[in-house]
């Protein structure tokens, strides 16, 4: 009787313990992830105590506010993922568990069938039919068999005490696993919740600064989302010159308009200008449509983009006018020493191929770093 089926449930348990070891040190690598997300939320917090004083600034807070939702998304969903592999794990434990029950359920119910029969009636005849009666070697053998089914019941209780503390060990582990999950789901939550009032509350006062400046934020009835620095990453998904009315932000002025990021940074150095020379800046061209490049570049060629090409149409492009035409004018020299503070550059092409000192644009990398 020495037990094949006792080895294999030792070999279960053994099996199960390493597997809820592995379990732990999972758990421990999902409490990392928390700590991460707390990182997020002192990045939060720290930008909620700074207060935006102008454009440029409004537009960056609101732009990373905005791309703080995202990321606690992403931590959201893979904070999920990760809940979802232990309680996988939890299940497939679960179901070895109930493997070795039924194992362990098998072996008992024999032995405890013999030894009941040994204590019940010692004398008889040398356990009758289990073993065959005769001289004293067969005793003694008879002996070492009694000897030996004892041992193994204890064996038989020791697992089953072992699988009982397994069975709790899960249980609590299971219990635990779903109350961090739910925690952090929560802290995630309302991290969410806090950082979409913020950029909300920053394109409010981004709007309202820029009706100050004289910007019909909602005329022709492109809605308040035209200037919403938040959306620029849905205006990019649009094709060169094919632009909705609805992600292009007008210019302070009338009848032009760029993309919300290149829109807001450009009526910060309108502003700017202004206090300089006493006049707004002269536009003579900024968003351009493909049906209006095409007209413009068969009306002067050599002098505009290929249709489908040009900054123009992405809304990020302006031509300006008032002196700034004329290389080496007193308006075009401050625009090159001072652009680049709202994130508007005269790129190198224009200086010489072709020659448009006055076409200047929004680079969206020169105005993330302000
Ligand atoms: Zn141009």
């Amino acid at each position: 009787m020495s037990s094949p089926r006792s080895a294999g449930l030792i070999a279960v348990v053994t099996a199960m313990t390493s597997l809820v070891g592995g379990a732990t040190g999972a758990a421990a690598h999902a409490s990392g992830t928390a700590d991460a997300s707390g990182a997020v939320r002192q990045d939060a917090a720290v930008a909620a105590i700074k207060e935006p004083t102008n454009l440029t600034e409004l537009r960056r807070e609101a732009q990373k506010a905005f791309q703080g939702i995202e990321d606690a998304n992403r931590a959201l969903k893979a904070r999920q993922k990760q809940f979802d592999g232990l309680q996988k794990q939890v299940a497939a434990k679960l179901t070895q568990l109930q493997a070795a029950d039924q194992e362990l359920a098998k072996v008992r119910r024999p032995l405890s069938d013999i030894v009941e029969y040994i204590y019940q009636d010692p004398a008889a005849n040398s356990m009758g039919s289990f073993f065959p009666a005769g001289d004293g070697t067969t005793t003694l053998r008879t002996l070492s068999d009694v000897n030996h089914i004892v041992a193994e019941q204890n064996n038989v209780v020791s697992d089953a005490s072992k699988l009982q503390q397994q069975r709790e060990q899960l249980a609590t582990e299971a219990q635990e696993l779903r109350a961090e999950n739910l925690l952090q789901e929560a802290q995630l939550d309302a991290e969410i919740d806090a950082l979409r009032k913020r950029s909300n509350t920053l394109v409010k006062s981004l709007t309202r600064a820029l009706v100050k400046l004289g910007v019909k934020v909602n005329a022709d009835n492109r809605g308040t989302g035209a200037c919403d620095p938040t959306r620029v990453d849905l205006a990019a998904q649009y094709p060169n010159g094919l632009l909705p009315k609805a992600y292009l932000c007008p210019l302070p002025q009338k009848g032009e308009e760029l993309r919300a990021d290149a829109a807001i940074a450009f009526a910060d150095l309108n502003a700017a200008y202004q206090r300089r020379f006493g006049t707004p800046i002269c536009v003579s061209d900024s968003y351009r449509s493909l049906p209006e490049q095409q007209a413009v570049y068969y009306q002067r060629p050599g002098l505009a983009a290929t249709p489908g090409k040009s900054n123009h149409g992405l809304g990020m492009a302006v031509d300006l006018c008032g002196g700034v035409q004329i290389f080496r004018s007193v308006q075009f020299n401050w625009l090159e020493a001072n652009s680049k503070r709202f994130g508007f550059i005269h790129p190198d092409w224009s200086y010489h191929s072709p020659f448009e000192p006055w076409h200047w644009e929004y680079d969206p990398k020169v105005g993330s770093l302000l």
